[in-house]
């Protein structure tokens, strides 16, 4: 790969860009996250809409995730009572995103892509360092198109004037093509005149996906778009990442107790799939064996 190429692949990496205006004003995140997009559709088997509410959703997470510190993580988590009942998104701020979509059944046709959600909640829970329990808040969905929710939780609900965009865009084989998101917020000192001008400046924009296909970062965007100098705060890789592995369900298995583990392997129930990320773990005879041997080591 020569040097132009690896610059080039460095450019279009998924990224999560923060920005601080000059005047101290307003923080804006601008998030690409089209391959972590695709990696979600790809472990879930989503179709068109399924993919695009989740991305959003991911989208959504990393961007309210950006103005957090190091592993302190943000949950997005839209209960519905449409054909899609639940869309789950959980960021953390050094990039890692997962998430999944659960269907009310699988027979009921999805036609709306613009509120499968029907109506519902959004309960957005902060996992922060000093604090011992998460910080949730809830509010009712008002769009279930994922982006007008979390703007209405943060006007709502904390009390911070805020605008999000969030714009998945499908191919014509119903395949995420691209994907990203802006969040801005107003921060104390501002002046009502110029959240006027920014609202204005946000909804006359060109689609981010747009942007996107030009082939334009996220940092370029912020740059493009923006009616203010900035300073960058913060530019982080994202990536659909879910830190599951053979052990940690090895260890939800060690809780079931000796009975319910000899059940389990009698009834060949040998494979555990996270719902996060859909990855299935296989678990043979030798694997139940260990298992057992430690439970009893255990108790002993
Ligand atoms: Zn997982």
């Amino acid at each position: 790969m020569d040097i132009e190429k690896i610059k080039k692949s460095i450019q279009l990496r998924d990224r999560c860009v923060r920005v601080l205006s000059k005047n101290g004003h307003f923080r804006v995140s601008c998030v690409k996250n089209t391959k972590t997009a695709q990696t979600a559709q790809l472990n879930h088997s989503l179709d068109d809409v399924s993919a695009v509410i989740l991305a959003k959703s991911l989208s959504g997470a990393s961007l309210a995730a950006s103005f957090l510190k190091g592993e302190e993580r943000v949950v997005l988590d839209f209960d519905g009572t449409g054909p899609i009942k639940k869309v789950y998104a959980e960021a953390l701020q050094i990039g890692e995103v997962r998430g999944f979509v659960d269907f009310k059944d699988s027979t009921s046709e999805i036609t709306d892509f613009n509120t499968p959600l029907g109506e519902g909640v959004l309960r957005v829970s902060r996992i922060l360092y000093n604090r011992a329990e998460p910080i949730t808040g809830i509010v009712e969905l008002h769009k279930g198109d994922i982006a007008t929710d979390l703007a209405f939780y943060y006007n709502q609900s904390e009390q911070v004037p805020t605008a999000v965009i969030l714009d998945s865009i499908v191919d014509d084989n119903g395949l995420i093509l691209e994907s990203g998101g802006l969040i801005l917020q107003a921060l104390p000192g501002h002046k009502d005149i110029e959240i006027l001008e920014i609202f204005s400046v946000l909804s006359n924009l060109p689609r981010l996906t747009e942007l996107l296909s030009d082939g334009l970062n996220p940092q370029q965007i912020l740059k493009k778009i923006l009616p203010f100098e900035f300073d960058l705060i913060n530019s982080t890789q994202v990536d659909f990442f879910c830190r599951c592995s053979k052990d940690s369900f090895t260890s939800r298995i060690l809780t079931l107790g000796l009975n319910n583990i000899i059940e389990m392997q009698n009834a060949n129930q040998n494979e555990l799939v996270c719902h996060y990320c859909n990855k299935h773990y296989y678990f043979d005879d030798n694997d139940f064996a260990s298992i057992k041997e430690q439970l009893i080591a255990k108790n002993n």
